[in-house]
């Protein structure tokens, strides 16, 4: 982008509530022409923040998005709608973007962000904001930010509750006089266990949250960008939606920190997989978008037939375990016998509502202990459990044989599965 040094009059049309404010004026609304941001992320967050930073007039603005576009995004991705479905959603993104201002240069970095290409990804922007959604990324994002001294707008979404800071240990932390801002690893040292903390897909996400917290990714960004105003360096702000709180915390750099330290160890991008222990892309969630979008473009085809599963009716691959597992198709054929057994759903009901099988009932996992009094008396019976995907129902089958029930068996692959092969166009969620 040639530097802007002068306004064109459709500029000063355009700018003109900025151009207003004294702090901002004709020299801030300059500043924010030649601005370079990228923004790691164009879900949830990543919409909110580039269609403001956008209409701002933020001349560069960086997206790095590995994904496409799938109808279950659009409950909350603002920049999307049906007719960007299964395009990239940094190629539907600069498209939305370039209509709404056409001052702004959008680059489309189709990547995921990882320890090789990291540091050469942001390189030249001014500030880098994350509106990830997974460990590894937001780890690997935070060292490059310190090693490269790029200031991090860090924002997060899951259910009801979002949270927002600035990390940059290289900027004064103006809650603390003589201290540095700290830096991601300075409040999460290390990464939750694998599997311990559900992502968006799996716990939900009320889709107004990320327009929330991404509008004020947003704002961080413009303020750093103008020097405007007192940054949220070392100030943490959490959002509860339901109960309508903000909550402010203070947060210090960790002078032992393994990466903005005194003595830091980390002085270049390590491999994020394995320090979290996760994949930065999870392959149920691919496959998940693929079957979506797949859906959404050729409804009648998805259905009828090219299910992509074995003759057993299973994924490839699948790893059945006969001592406690059956597949849906014999299930079907037990049903259509007539033979008797005890079919339980063990899903909460919310999930019950959304789709169910016949026939069955409900008996929550969380709730097993409370109410295995219901069964007792039928641990010679035939029993089935299910769930969404068969993890839960896995659980619900080792403890009833831990408790005596002898014939118990989980359904391989939940209702996601019967949805796709005994009853296909069912419900996917
Ligand atoms: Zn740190």
């Amino acid at each position: 982008m040639p530097i802007v040094t002068q306004l064109s009059s459709d500029q000063i049309n355009r700018y003109k509530r900025h151009l207003i404010l004294p702090e901002v004026g004709m020299d801030g609304q300059t500043k924010l022409l030649n601005s370079k941001v990228l923004c790691i992320g164009a879900g949830g967050l990543g919409c909110p923040i580039s269609l403001y930073l956008a209409a701002a007039g933020v001349g560069t603005i960086g997206l790095a998005d590995v994904d496409v576009v799938s109808p279950s995004n659009l409950q909350r991705q603002v920049l999307f709608g049906i007719s960007s479905i299964g395009e990239d959603k940094v190629k539907a993104a600069a498209r939305r973007l370039k209509d709404l201002n056409p001052d702004v240069k959008i680059v489309e970095h189709k990547t995921v962000v990882n320890s090789e290409n990291v540091l050469d990804l942001i390189r030249d922007y001014d500030v880098i904001i994350d509106g990830t959604d997974n460990f590894p990324t937001r780890y690997c994002v935070n060292d490059a930010c310190v090693i490269l001294k790029k200031p991090n707008v860090y924002g997060s979404i899951f259910r009801f509750e979002g949270m927002i800071t600035v990390f940059a240990p290289h900027l004064p932390n103006p809650h603390r006089e003589g201290e540095r801002g700290p830096c991601y690893r300075c409040m999460y040292p290390e990464p939750p266990d694998p599997g311990s903390v559900p992502s968006c897909a799996e716990g939900g996400v009320v889709g107004v949250l990320p327009g929330i917290i991404g509008t004020l990714q947003a704002n961080e960004t413009i303020k750093l960008l103008l020097g405007l105003g007192t940054p949220a360096i070392g100030k943490l702000t959490t959002f509860a939606s339901k109960d309508f709180e903000f909550r402010t915390f203070k947060l210090r750099r960790d002078p032992n920190c393994p990466v903005c330290g005194d003595h830091p160890t980390i002085t270049k991008p390590i491999d994020y997989e394995e320090f979290c222990g996760v994949p930065i892309l999870d392959p149920a969630s691919l496959a998940e978008t693929e079957a979506e979008v797949k859906r959404a473009k050729e409804p009648a085809k998805s259905q009828a037939g090219g299910t992509g599963l074995d003759e057993k009716g299973l994924p490839p691959g699948y790893r059945f375990d006969p001592n406690f597992e059956i597949s849906p198709r014999e299930v079907k054929a037990m049903l259509d016998r007539g033979e008797k057994f005890n079919f339980i759903d063990c899903r909460l009901p919310n999930e019950y509502q959304i789709t169910h099988i016949d026939g069955t009932t409900l008996i929550p996992v969380q709730e097993i202990g409370q109410r295995i009094g219901e069964l007792r008396g039928k641990e010679n019976e035939r029993f089935v459990v299910h769930c969404k995907s068969g993890a839960r129902s896995m659980t619900f089958t080792k403890t009833l044989k831990q408790q005596g029930f002898k014939d118990i068996r989980s359904m391989a692959g939940g209702i996601m599965l019967w949805n796709k092969d005994i009853n296909p166009g069912g419900p996917q969620y």
